[in-house]
């Protein structure tokens, strides 16, 4: 993914939240609701964490109340949910620095492009850890300009010849659910074998997908106004081709690493921070919620992870006033 220049910006928050998956989402809605002041960092370039990132076009039927909800609509659901109160997003940051004042009363997290917040409570709603996507090889000059790695509103590839590179459920999501909107739609994998849904597989390779194995990328073709092509061979024969496309999703995967929280003196437990029943990290100020927590009876689900987002904030608010009160009152009597 493109590292732009930094930009140093700084905001003051109440509260700052690492990581906007489910968790994060719904903590930002709960922070603003009692009336706190929320930024929310994350360091992929879109919301939703695991849900946006992995199965977007997929259903889910566990969350309460929706009997099924697709996760890319669950996402903006939450997304819209917190949109009143006004969060301040830092997308495509990752946070790198954690450090307490010295007088213990704020906070201040830098990201790796050099952006600052300065909160009075940080909720790290990390999951399993920074996300970031395998990248397509020598192909960053396209990125953003026709080449991506999420497609989270599928309506953009309207009307396109579209290339999408992988095997795994997301390419082959997208490949479905992208069938009646492009033009045309290639997939390329470099094996024969699929990592993604049998059932998907099947409804793809009887689709107008023009699926190709053993195939990858050579090159993209374009110029400053985008890809118009791309260049792919097939690694036995090394035979080439160029396929007129105007628009190449790279679903190759993610790497996952907790990276930077690391260094930040958290206790840990089997890759995950430990918490106590308040949401409380053993550092002051810092509280945890969703699949990044660790306590006994875990379960790592987007509904336990919204419980402990409500958790999270309100216990925090009582640390940044202690005069507030903990429970935050019934949102239906607004
Ligand atoms: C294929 C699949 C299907 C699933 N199906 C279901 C299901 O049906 N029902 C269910 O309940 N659960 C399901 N899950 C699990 C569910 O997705 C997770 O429980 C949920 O996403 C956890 O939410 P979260 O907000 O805690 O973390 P995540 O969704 O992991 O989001 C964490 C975010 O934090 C960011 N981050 C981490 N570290 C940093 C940092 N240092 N700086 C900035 N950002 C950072 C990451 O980039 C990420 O975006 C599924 C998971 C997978 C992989």
């Amino acid at each position: 993914m493109s590292d732009p220049e930094a930009v140093e910006q700084e905001l003051d928050a109440d509260v700052l939240i690492i990581g906007a998956g489910p968790a994060g989402l719904y903590g930002a809605y709960y922070a603003g609701f009692r009336g706190l002041s929320v930024a929310i960092m994350d360091s992929l370039p879109e919301a939703g964490g695991q849900v946006a990132a992995l199965y977007p076009e997929k259903l889910i039927y566990d969350v309460a109340g929706f009997p099924t909800i697709k996760g890319q609509a669950l996402i903006d659901n939450l997304v819209e949910q917190a949109a009143p109160f006004k969060p301040s997003y830092f997308l495509g940051h990752r946070a790198e620095d954690l450090v307490h004042d010295e007088d213990g009363e704020a906070i201040t997290v830098t990201s790796h492009k050099g952006d600052r917040v300065r909160c009075r409570a940080v909720v790290i709603t990390g999951g399993i850890g920074t996300f970031t996507p395998r990248p397509l090889p020598d192909a960053e000059e396209f990125e953003g300009r026709g080449l991506s790695y999420f497609v989270p509103k599928l309506e953009a590839l309207a009307g396109l010849d579209v290339l999408i590179v992988g095997g795994g459920d997301s390419a082959f999501d997208w490949a479905h659910n992208l069938e009646d909107l492009a033009k045309s739609i290639t997939l390329i994998h470099r094996r024969d074998r699929f990592r993604a849904h049998e059932h998907t597989v099947q409804q793809v390779l009887d689709s107008s997908v023009d699926v190709r194995t053993f195939t990858e990328v050579a090159r993209i073709l374009g110029d400053a106004d985008g890809i118009k092509a791309v260049e792919v061979f097939d690694n036995r024969s090394d035979q080439r081709e160029t396929i007129d496309v105007q628009a190449v999703v790279a679903a190759l995967g993610f790497t996952a690493d907790l990276g930077p929280l690391k260094r930040w003196g958290l206790e840990q437990h089997k890759r995950a921070v430990v918490v106590d029943t308040t949401m409380r990290t053993n550092l002051p100020r810092v509280f945890a919620a969703g699949d990044i927590t660790d306590y006994d009876g875990k379960v790592k689900l987007i509904s336990v992870g919204f419980g402990e987002a409500a958790t999270a904030v309100n216990n925090a608010a009582t640390v940044i006033d202690p005069d507030a009160k903990l429970f935050p009152g019934h949102s239906s009597n607004l």
